[in-house]
């Protein structure tokens, strides 16, 4: 339906336009995600302003955006992060030694892949 962004929705008729159930659109309210307004006391009648939807839609929009895919190994080459080797795009020959700051993966060469304490780092190959 088009939504009138100046009109008050039923939620069931929030429900129906967006193709998801009665009870997704109330919890949506309760967390705040969705604006809505209560009319009357007590309970009430929860009413949803026609602006709260679109802002709504357009909230979970971006947060279907947001939401991590499959985390696949990076194509761009990667370097040795002990001595530097280039280490090409492939997976292959690629060792994940930790994380970086940002959450991307450092990489090892396959001689540097173990970081142990009594092995000679930089040392004669
Ligand atoms: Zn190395």
């Amino acid at each position: 339906m088009p939504v009138e962004r100046s009109r008050l929705y039923r939620v069931k008729a929030v429900a129906e336009s967006l193709d998801v159930s009665v009870a997704t659109i109330y919890r949506a309210v309760e967390s705040g995600a969705l604006r809505a307004v209560r009319l009357g006391t007590g309970k009430g009648a929860v009413r949803v302003p026609g602006e709260a939807i679109t802002a709504y839609i357009t909230a979970c929009q971006r947060a279907a955006a947001k939401t991590p895919r499959a985390q696949s190994e990076p194509s761009e080459a990667v370097t040795c992060v002990i001595c530097g080797a280039d280490l090409g795009t492939s997976p292959a020959g690629r060792y994940v030694v930790g994380r970086a700051q940002d959450g991307s993966h450092l990489f090892a060469c396959k001689t540097h892949q173990v970081r142990s304490p009594t092995s000679k780092i930089g040392g004669a190959a």
